[in-house]
């Protein structure tokens, strides 16, 4: 130990303050664990990043059953299905209908992350903001050290001592690059485009998402509420948005979205960001003591909706299995962690691959690949079987 340092301890260490990060830390409070985050940026910030913001039924559900969904009740849109445009038709997916009545929740990743600091600091929960340099120790499986992690906060320099560490600091943090070279597989494809989203003060045009493929490449139409707009456009990968003024924007989006009697509201544009998308994935999601969670361990093309959903899915699965740690001494749930998150990244990644091929541009297309894009597009719309896999995959599979 640095002997400047102050030292503190929890059960569990917790690096990162987002969607995967808080619902783990809320999650084994309400099982008596205490936990202690690490956040690199402020809460201001972590509160006011535009990103996700469509909630599987199963994240709604656990929202709502672990005490924090009140708002979300309130607020929330719930879509039953939605619509693929394409050669100037629309065709509806009815979730109701082909996924069991089940159905997706609009409801931006910002006030998920509002309504979790807003329980865990209620409940006086621990979460360390702006932490710098931030490191870890003692993850070794073989050495039987204790883990710990390293930062400052507030011009302090702290040691925190835990039996277990969550990696929750997506894809850029610290957790997954301390882990050893050679001990992870990575699995990655990147994709030849990214996505210009933009957020617009002007009601959504359509009740339902609706995803266009278009000879000039893809648009999306989504929500945030009924008085914002969120869309994007599928762009150049390392585009800038300085490339993008508002006018060229609507221009393509009127393009894209066109469908004859329907119209594209326009709106003053209050965000706009260009994400590059890929697909990645780290096997094993555990190391010694330190388990990586959400974007961490795995990152999904955002054409699916999954990212979020699939990083409150992975502490779904560990918060039981430290839970079972500490009620018995069993590392039992906790060796099958990686396994059983891994199961679900699959089938997910396969379906966001699938969606982003389906809907997307390629760099190399040629007419060969857009007919086989437009038989997929009407197969889906026309076949009962393949809407349902459809309809099924977007809600959200069980957990296993
Ligand atoms: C620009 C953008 C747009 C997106 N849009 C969508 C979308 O429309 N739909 C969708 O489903 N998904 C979308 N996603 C993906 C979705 O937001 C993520 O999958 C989700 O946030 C993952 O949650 P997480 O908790 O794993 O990671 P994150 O939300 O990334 O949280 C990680 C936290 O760790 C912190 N951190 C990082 N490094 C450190 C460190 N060294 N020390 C301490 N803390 C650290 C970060 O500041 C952050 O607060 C988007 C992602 C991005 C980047």
């Amino acid at each position: 130990m640095n002997s400047a340092s102050s030292r503190i301890r929890s059960q569990v260490g917790i690096i990162g303050a987002g969607p995967a990060g808080l619902m783990l830390s809320h999650l084994l409070h309400l099982q008596g664990i205490d936990s202690v985050v690490v956040e690199a940026r402020s809460r201001q910030y972590c509160e006011e990043r535009v990103r996700a913001g469509l909630l599987e039924q199963g994240t709604v559900d656990l929202l709502v059953e672990s005490g924090i969904g009140e708002r979300l009740k309130r607020e929330g849109l719930v879509h039953f299905g939605i619509k693929l445009r394409f050669e100037g038709r629309t065709h509806r997916i009815d979730f109701k209908e082909l996924a069991g009545g089940r159905g997706v929740t609009i409801y931006p990743q910002q006030k998920v992350l509002q309504d979790l600091f807003n329980a865990r600091l209620n409940a006086g929960g621990r979460i360390f903001f702006d932490a710098a340099t931030v490191t870890l120790e003692g993850i070794a499986p073989s050495r039987g050290e204790k883990p710990a992690i390293h930062f400052r906060s507030d011009g302090a320099a702290y040691e925190l001592a835990c039996d277990f560490i969550a990696g929750c600091d997506g894809f850029h943090g610290v957790s997954r690059p301390s882990i050893r070279a050679g001990a992870l597989s990575v699995f990655q494809t990147n994709y030849p485009f990214g996505w210009l989203g933009i957020l617009a003060e002007t009601p959504p045009s359509s009740d339902e998402l609706i995803y266009a493929h278009h000879d000039r490449g893809f648009a999306l139409l989504t929500m945030r509420s009924p008085q914002l707009s969120r869309l994007y456009l599928q762009c150049e990968p390392d585009d800038d948005v300085k490339n993008w003024p508002d006018a060229r924007i609507w221009e393509e989006l009127q393009s894209r979205l066109a469908s004859k009697g329907w119209v594209l509201t326009e709106g003053p544009i209050i965000q706009k960001g260009i994400t590059p998308m890929s697909s990645f994935v780290v096997e094993p999601m555990q190391f010694g003591n330190l388990f990586l969670a959400g974007d961490a361990a795995h990152i999904v093309p955002p054409t699916g909706a999954k990212g979020l959903n699939l990083a409150v899915a992975d502490v779904q699965v560990l918060a039981p299995a430290l839970v079972e740690f500490y009620a018995s001494g069993k590392r039992g749930l906790l060796d099958q962690y990686s396994e059983k998150c891994l199961r679900r990244v699959w089938k997910v990644q396969r379906f966001s691959w699938w969606m982003t091929a389906m809907l997307h541009l390629f760099k190399a297309d040629n007419a060969f690949d857009r007919r086989r894009q437009l038989a997929e597009l009407n197969y889906v719309t026309s076949s009962r079987a393949a809407a349902q896999t459809l309809a099924e995959n977007y809600v959200g599979l069980p957990l296993d």
